[in-house]
């Protein structure tokens, strides 16, 4: 029980107790992304922990989205966005929302506050505005146009909705206080006139409200009691708190804010993504070097590993930065177990048994995974003439080198061991081919218990192997320098991506989009959504297997 209570976060911890001291007798959480651009990690881990909470709570969590803002959004992100939350797993069910659907009862809204006395037509100019609301150390000045009547007010907004009234001439504002401690108090601005075109309303209107009225209202017309959301609305909270209680809801909801997720020396910006994107730096929004949620997916990652990625962040108050290693520890963690273990080589260069009759082959028995014997087995077929990584012979070994040199013997996986015998070199004085002799007796599986090798490398038979390109993936930013150059402009890494030309099993040709595998000593690798063809994959690498990363002690 003690346990449990431990285990909360901060946000759990403040739903208890309105639970248990009866603000409200159920869960209602949201996610309101807005629609101008894709979702990346730090969304992803709003996204979970928003739905976490319906789940653990058997409330309900809702999508909407949030597009009141006439100006930056697109339906193609609307596509996107549902796209990116369905495949992370939360399920809003049958509650997809538009803030934008509202706008009547949010007209209805300022209606009843400028009734109340609480809400003014103002004509000031947006600079004027900002020159009578004061500074941090001294107070604001009232608007000459505060003390409208009710009657002269309504008239006026009445106006605004139909259109007689110039984009920027009048606005609606809260009256509040132009003397409190928080600017966002000092009358803001809660409606403005722009005749502009929505994507979802067309020309039915030309007044659009502002977030911060707009926002708290989303959450009361839906019932959301937890409204979740990044700490730079913490100030914006005394008028979110107003809102609701002004239009007097009788179960307002409450915002409760967190720190955001940052990754060390990872661009999350949209601004700095686009650039990439115009740039032609990276391919689109969902380039595998990107951590769009596109990207993520399109590189290879689960929906699992980065649930665990957010949990291990935890949620705090506090600004702090995770590690991308974190992220891809949770991710090899989650393919482990999950998928096939099989053989490709990336870098490759022949190695030929001499001793093996020519015109010869033996179809081998493999297991996919060790460590799961759920995964199955397949045949490989082994030949006289193999490929293998050029990295895995040397001329001259440094000391523990324990792969191909002349006179030593190593295991080929789930085969036999093979003695380099010699190797030729071209005229560049490149090492072309490695000969070598195969010893019958210590075919893997044969319970051969002679003599012993210290290296196993993997390999892939001449004969039947497919060629395929396979590309490697490093950081888009050039960690030693840092993310920003000093004008501002990103720090870009010149070997963000090698491009290989692999030579794989034959049976990772049937490889479909999204598929993904453990390539044995190299990695995993996911087979790319965009460039891949029928019979013709291309892979991407999602992660290599080692890393000095050590999970942060709790
Ligand atoms: P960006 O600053 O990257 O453009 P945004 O905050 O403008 O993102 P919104 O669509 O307004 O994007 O955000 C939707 C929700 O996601 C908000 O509740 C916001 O607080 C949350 N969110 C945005 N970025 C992060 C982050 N890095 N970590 C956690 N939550 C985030
Ligand atoms: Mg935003």
């Amino acid at each position: 029980m003690e346990q449990e209570t431990i285990s909360k976060n901060f946000i759990e911890q403040m739903i208890d107790k309105d639970l248990e001291e009866g603000v409200y007798d159920a869960v209602c959480t949201r996610f309101p992304p807005e629609p101008n651009g894709y979702l990346h990690i730090g969304h992803a881990k709003s996204i979970l922990l928003n739905y976490g909470i319906a789940k653990k709570y058997k409330g309900k969590f809702n999508m909407r989205f949030d597009d009141t803002n006439p100006t930056k959004e697109k339906v193609e992100f609307v596509e996107s966005i549902k796209e990116d939350i369905q495949w992370l797993g939360a399920d809003w069910e049958d509650r997809l929302y538009f803030a934008s659907n509202y706008f009547e009862k949010m007209y209805e809204a300022a209606v009843t506050l400028i009734k109340k006395g609480k809400a003014y037509v103002c004509d000031l100019t947006a600079e004027e505005i900002r020159a009578y609301r004061g500074t941090l150390t001294e107070p604001g000045k009232e608007s000459p146009y505060r003390n409208r009547s009710v009657e002269e007010n309504l008239q006026l907004f009445k106006d605004m909705r139909e259109g007689k009234v110039a984009d920027g001439a009048k606005v609606l504002r809260a009256k509040i206080d132009m003397a409190s401690s928080n600017m966002n108090m000092r009358d803001p601005v809660i409606y403005r006139v722009a005749h502009m075109h929505h994507h979802n309303t067309g020309d039915e209107w030309c007044i659009y409200p502002m977030y911060d009225f707009a926002h708290p209202l989303e959450d009361a017309f839906e019932g959301v009691t937890h409204s979740i959301c990044t700490l730079e609305f913490e100030d914006h909270r005394p008028l979110y708190d107003w809102v609701v209680r002004e239009v007097e809801f009788e179960h307002p909801p409450r915002q409760i804010e967190f720190a955001k997720l940052y990754l060390t020396n990872v661009v999350t910006g949209k601004r700095y993504i686009k650039k990439l994107v115009e740039d032609g730096i990276v391919d689109g929004w969902d380039d595998p070097r990107l951590v769009s949620i596109a990207a993520l997916r399109r590189r290879g990652f689960t929906p699992e590993s980065i649930q665990r990625f957010v949990d291990l962040c935890g949620v705090s108050k506090a600004q702090s930065s995770a590690d991308y290693a974190m992220l891809e520890y949770c991710l090899r963690e989650d393919l482990k177990l999950k998928r096939k273990r099989m053989m490709a080589v990336l870098d490759p260069i022949k190695l030929i048994i001499d001793n093996y009759p020519e015109g010869q082959t033996e179809e081998l028995e493999v297991a996919n995974n060790l460590e799961n014997e759920e995964l199955g087995s397949r045949t490989v077929t082994f030949g006289r003439e193999l490929y293998i990584e050029r990295e895995d012979f040397m001329e001259e070994p440094p000391k523990k080198y324990f792969r191909l040199f002349p006179g030593n013997e190593v295991r080929l996986m789930q085969a036999y061991f093979v003695k380099c015998e010699s190797f030729v070199k071209d005229e560049n004085g490149v090492v072309t081919e490695v000969h070598c002799t195969y010893d019958p007796e210590t075919k893997c599986g044969s319970g051969f218990t002679g003599r012993k090798v210290k290296g196993t490398i993997h390999w892939v038979a001449a004969q039947d192997a497919v060629q395929a390109q396979v590309r490697l993936y490093e950081n888009i930013i050039d960690e030693e320098k840092g993310v920003y150059n000093e004008d501002g402009t990103l720090n870009l890494n010149p070997n963000s991506l090698t491009v290989k030309q692999a030579y794989l099993e034959p049976a990772l040709a049937q490889a479909k989009p999204f598929e993904s595998f453990q390539f044995v000593r190299n990695g995993y690798y996911c087979v790319d959504v965009k460039d891949s063809r029928e019979k013709e994959p291309v892979f991407n690498r999602i992660v290599s297997l080692k890393s000095s990363f050590k999970l942060p002690k709790a």
